[in-house]
Order: structure tokens, then C-alpha cells, then sequence
């Protein structure tokens, strides 16, 4: 069975052997040695002044929005997960859509403006698939009209844009640490800012607003990271420059495979170090993919469509249309990607496509 992805998992004594410290202190949880372990190994890695762990990729957009102080309207893009969107209404504001390039798929910063009011306080865009915003333009924007940005980076674990890491830009990114992506903890995310005053304000409200064992700075949740996520992380960790070049090497094979076959592959945005996250295929109508899902169920092959339904369809939220987004959402599928799967299976999911 080929399914859209396969979770990594490191050699079980690899991951046992983390956890032994664990059993002998018996601190599970609240921030122990093996999650301040992970946060620096990260920052390392992906390149960034500092990065706090959390539980996963959806309470880091909550404290996010929550620790900005945002409120009222909060400009986002209907094509991403539903998490992007259920947090700010979980947050009690109001998503306002702006619709996606058609070429990079992330949100149209020509866009932007026009659908700024004076209850507008932020924008939350994501860099769809891992492919960056244009966050020059977005940044832009912003800064004339005095809004918050938060990124949605849940798809750029190692993403670079321009030679630095893409979790630079914007007040504040996140990541999902979830097991279906890239880079997992079994659950988990991580929140990443610049800005010294705004890490305060995120690493008090992921702790129930603890200032010390009997103060409160006010109002928090609890966001914490636990050492068994942290070990998996940890353990996932070792194997990741592998887990990337394994993709690279699917990913080339489907290129190879898929070229001039009626489906248009993803563009990343000029000067992106791509992270091989996931494999979307734009078919040139919806009863098209409808068929070649199909087929490829028949043979074992689970492609997701991701993303569908455009989010200015959730049911919680009014109604407006949104073509470019509606129109790609309907027409786009992802193809099975993991680091456990070979050149082979691209050409056989291939097959079955073609
Ligand atoms: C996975 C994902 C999330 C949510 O992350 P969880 O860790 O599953 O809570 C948020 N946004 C996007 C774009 C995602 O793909």
C-alpha cells in the first residue's frame, strides 16, 4: 500500500535509549532536559535565533494570535489546512479571505490591500506546500498599514527563501511537528520569532500565564511539549538530512515520470531551497482527478486531496466566492511521498496517472 505519506520512525532502541533519563528523573513534562534539548538542536538546524516547543502545529497559531493581541478581522488564504482558519475563529476573530496566485498557490498579495478595513489587525498567510509567500510584498504591505503577520510554516521545516531560513520573516511563524510531516514528534509544533518582547509574551501564554509557582502575568494555555514527543523528535532528528534526500530522489523520479502528461507540477517561488514536503499534482479538471483517484485506490494507492475544500466553504463561516482558490482546490492532488518510498513507487503511482 502506498499511502499519501509514511510517518519516519527511528530504530525503536534509538528512541528507548533517549527515553532512559526520562525513567530515572520521572520528569515527564514541563519543560525538561529533552525538550530544551530539541528547541536548541532545532535552532541549530533550521537556522533561527530561537524556537519554543509546543504541543502542536494548531496551539502554535493560537498562542500566536493570541500573545500579537489581535483582534477583529484577520486577513488569511483559503488554501492551507483547516487549522490556519479554525484558529483564528477559535480565537474569537474573523478570518477575511483573500484569494491565492494562481501560479505559486499561496495568498495574491495584489490582493491584500483591497480587502483591508479598519478592523483589520493582522495577516495570517501560508506558505502553501512549503512554497514561500511573497513575503517582501506581504511584509510590505503590513508595515504601511500597521498590521501584524504571522506565517504558517507548517509545511517549511528546512525551507530556505533567498539563503536564510523562511521562519525569518513575519512577526511570528509556526511549524507542526505532527507525525504526517516532514519532520515529527509524534505530536508536536514549534513557535519561532525575531522579536525579544513577543517570545516573552509567547513562552508565558503556552504555560497557563505562569510568572514563577504562585504569580500569574494573566491569562495562558497549556501549550507544553512533553519529553516523549521531545525524545521522538530528538531520535527523528539524526535521520533527517537522509529523510530529505530520500524525497529529493522520489521527487525527481515523478518529475521524470509525470513530465508532459497533462498535470501541472508546483512552481516554487524563485530563490527557494525546497523541502521535498509534499508532491501536488494540478490535473486539468476535477472529474479527471476524481477518475485517476480512483484508479489508483483499485491498485493500493491512496493519493489526499490536498487542499479540499477550499476553507471559504467551511461551514461555520459565510460564504464568498473565491475563484482562483475553489478552482485549484478542486483540481489538486497530492501523489504518495515519504522517505520510505522509492523511484519505483513514483514510476507506479506514475503508471496508473499517465
Ligand atoms: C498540519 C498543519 C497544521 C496543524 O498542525 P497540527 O500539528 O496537526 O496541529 C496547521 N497548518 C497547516 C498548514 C498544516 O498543514
Amino acid at each position: 500500500m502506498l499511502n499519501v505519506t509514511q510517518t519516519f520512525l527511528p530504530p525503536l532502541e534509538e528512541y528507548a535509549k533517549l527515553l532512559e533519563p526520562v525513567w530515572e528523573s520521572k520528569w515527564l513534562t514541563n519543560r525538561g532536559k529533552l525538550v530544551c534539548e530539541l528547541e536548541e538542536r532545532l535552532c541549530r538546524y533550521l537556522e533561527v535565533p530561537n524556537l519554543l516547543a509546543v504541543a502542536n502545529g494548531t496551539i502554535a497559531l493560537q498562542i500566536a494570535i493570541k500573545a500579537l493581541g489581535l483582534k477583529g478581522e484577520i486577513i488569511t488564504t483559503p488554501f492551507s489546512y483547516v487549522a490556519t482558519v479554525s484558529s483564528i475563529v477559535w480565537e474569537g476573530c474573523i478570518p477575511v479571505f483573500v484569494d491565492i496566485d494562481p501560479i505559486h498557490l499561496t495568498i495574491d498579495e495584489n490582493k491584500i490591500e483591497e480587502a483591508i478595513t479598519d478592523k483589520t489587525s493582522a495577516i495570517l498567510a501560508t506558505h502553501v506546500y512549503g512554497n514561500p509567500c511573497n513575503v517582501e510584498a506581504i511584509e510590505e504591505i503590513a508595515s504601511r498599514n500597521g498590521l501584524k503577520v504571522i506565517y504558517d510554516a507548517a509545511h517549511c521545516f528546512g525551507v530556505k527563501y533567498k539563503g536564510r531560513s523562511i521562519l525569518e520573516h513575519g512577526d511570528v511563524s509556526t511549524l507542526s511537528f505532527h507525525a504526517t510531516k516532514l519532520f515529527h514528534t509524534g505530536e508536536g509544533g514549534g513557535i519561532v520569532t525575531a522579536n525579544e518582547e513577543i517570545r516573552k509574551t509567547i513562552f508565558d501564554h503556552h504555560n497557563f500565564g505562569h510568572n514563577g509557582p504562585e504569580e500569574f502575568f494573566g491569562l495562558g494555555v497549556n501549550g507544553k511539549m512533553s519529553e516523549i514527543n521531545a525524545a521522538m523528535g530528538l531520535a527523528v532528528l539524526e535521520y533527517i538530512d537522509d529523510i530529505i534526500a530520500r524525497r529529493r530522489s522520489v521527487r525527481e523520479a515523478y518529475n521524470a515520470a509525470l513530465a508532459d502528461n497533462g498535470v501541472a507540477l508546483i512552481n516554487l517561488r524563485e530563490g527557494t531551497e525546497w523541502n521535498f514536503s509534499y508532491y501536488p499534482v494540478i490535473f486539468e479538471s476535477e472529474e479527471l482527478l476524481l477518475d485517476v483517484k480512483n484508479e489508483m485506490n483499485k491498485k493500493d494507492i491512496f493519493p489526499r486531496r490536498y487542499f479540499y475544500p477550499s476553507l471559504n466553504r467551511l461551514p461555520y463561516l459565510p460564504y464568498g466566492e473565491l475563484p482562483v482558490a475553489e478552482d485549484i482546490s478542486r483540481r489538486v492532488l497530492c501523489l504518495p511521498l515519504s522517505d520510505s518510498f522509492t523511484p519505483a513507487d513514483a514510476e507506479r503511482v506514475s503508471e496508473v496517472l499517465r
